[in-house]
């Protein structure tokens, strides 16, 4: 598996992910996405819209502001406890979240053999998030247990905080503390605030969905783990709102989908797995975690929650405005249950990356090479195909910018005449380019081309004019390379 490191110089070297600002140092836990890394993600945001919204009838998209009413994140629970408990190295005068140190330390414990004592830590630990108050538990635990600093490797700490994770702004003209807003820390207030609206503009009945992508904003304590870990970062997020008392078959369904949505983009099903949530939250009635094998070890990449009521009754409350829904057949009101399911982008992009990094021998006797290939769903790779004249002449040029032409009505294509046909096709591999199709002499006698596999390396003799057509039906029907 590729190592964080290997991730990080690979996406600024070809353009995948930059460090903010980075010619004045950059700005913690911020990053740009290069020329490559936009068009990663725009598919991939673009497949799963097609996933939630175009597949689903019953799934409406919106697309709300980031400033919300303050209230909102009152009525939402944010302002009083969105929280993550931290702790300072006094030594290093580095801050850890206490509840990362204690899993890395179960982690250490399990890897060790150690079993029982990490089953015993465990219990604790979950006694611990589930304190009234989980400071000082988790501050007793760390102590208890010995745990060190991974920075200064003493364990001289500081009592255990909470710190709240969202940034605040001013809104309008005068600053004062009635101007205070908040950057939105996550997409689902705004879907929850128009529930009535969508259901009514929208026509849709119970059960039904509304989806979002959009950016949220969080102050994040420990932010050293690239795109993982992001204060600015984009989420993917759907509300499902049903019946209550129906919410556990939503939560299987959906629970089930989504799962399969990872392992159709190509993702190894042994880098996935559920994680049951420790806590859950006071409203939830049930949360699981779809977590990947990171370099950096099992973390997550999408939550899915059975929310009860709990986020449209708070709004109610807060607002005086009823969220309710009535069910012209039974003539019933109620206050729908609310199933979600959230991805991180970004995260996502992550995955996707460590998943389709792969370096391997290729050649024979002294024409061995190593070639380092990113194998990306051929849906999701930054580009479709790459276009080559062998040579940058006899009429060459002219043949492929026609089949390049032809290629952009469908696809983002990369046209390269430069240097030895080789060292293009290894370019294409490092940044995942699924198919490359160079124009030969052949070309200009028969009007055929070759089209190489990224993955096999196997070349194909197709004519001129199917190319298109050929790499839209290699696309659809592609399937992962077996596993190692
Ligand atoms: P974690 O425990 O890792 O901080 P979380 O449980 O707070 O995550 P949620 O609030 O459930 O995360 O957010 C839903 C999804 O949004 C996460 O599964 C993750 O993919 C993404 N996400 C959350 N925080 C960040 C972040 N700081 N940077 C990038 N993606 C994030």
């Amino acid at each position: 598996m590729a190592d964080l490191e290997t991730l990080v110089s690979l996406s600024k070297r070809r353009g995948f992910v930059f460090p903010s600002s980075e010619i004045y140092g950059g700005l913690g836990a911020v990053y740009d996405y290069g020329p490559l890394g936009v068009e990663l993600k725009r598919k991939v945001r673009e497949r799963w819209w097609q996933a939630m919204v175009y597949a689903h009838d019953n799934v409406e998209g919106i697309d709300a502001a980031i400033l919300m009413h303050p209230t909102v994140w009152k009525a939402s629970g944010h302002v009083d406890a969105f929280s993550d408990p931290m702790i300072d190295d006094r030594v290093s005068k580095k801050r850890y979240r206490a509840d990362q140190l204690i899993e890395n330390q179960i982690a250490k414990l399990e890897k060790d053999g150690k079993t029982d004592r990490a089953a015993a830590l465990h219990a604790q630990f979950v006694d611990a998030l589930n304190a009234e108050d989980a400071t000082g538990p988790l501050y007793d635990l760390i102590i208890a247990q010995g745990i060190k600093s991974p920075d200064s490797g003493v364990a001289d700490w500081t009592p255990v905080r909470q710190f709240n994770l969202m940034f605040e702004t001013r809104i309008g003209a005068i600053a004062g503390e009635d101007d205070k807003i908040y950057l939105r820390p996550e997409t689902a207030q705004g879907i929850f605030v128009h529930f009535k609206d969508v259901a009514e503009t929208a026509r849709q009945s119970i059960p039904f969905g509304i989806a979002q992508v959009g950016k949220a904003f969080r102050n994040e304590v420990v932010a050293r783990q690239f795109v993982f870990r992001m204060r600015e970062f984009e989420q993917m997020e759907m509300q499902y709102f049903v019946r209550p008392g129906t919410q556990m078959e939503a939560y299987a369904e959906w629970s089930e989908k989504r799962m399969a949505w990872h392992l159709a983009n190509g993702i190894r099903p042994e880098r996935l797995r559920w994680h049951q949530h420790e806590k859950l939250a006071h409203y939830a009635d049930a949360a699981q975690d779809i977590q990947y094998q990171f370099p950096f070890g099992w973390n997550e990449v999408e939550g899915i929650h059975s929310r009860t009521d709990f986020d449209l009754s708070r709004h109610s409350e807060f607002s005086g405005k009823k969220l309710e829904y009535f069910d012209p057949q039974t003539q019933e009101r109620f206050i729908p249950f609310v199933v979600e399911t959230s991805v991180g982008l970004d995260r996502t992009i992550l995955m996707l990356m460590a998943d389709a990094y792969h370096q391997e021998e290729v050649g024979e006797g002294d024409k061995k090479e190593m070639r380092d290939v990113l194998r990306f769903h051929p849906a999701l790779a930054p580009y479709t195909a790459a276009v080559f004249p062998l040579v940058k002449k006899d009429g060459m040029p002219e043949r492929a910018h026609a089949i390049e032409a032809d290629l952009r009505k469908q696809f983002n294509v990369f046209y390269d005449e430069k240097g030895a046909v080789g060292r293009r096709y290894r370019r294409q591999d490092e940044i995942g380019t699924p198919y490359c199709i160079t124009i030969d002499g052949q070309t200009l006698e028969d009007g055929t081309v070759t089209v190489r596999e990224r993955d096999s390396m196997a070349q194909d003799r197709i004519d001129a004019s199917a190319v298109r057509r050929y790499v839209e039906d290699k696309v659809d029907a592609w399937t992962p390379p077996a596993a190692e």
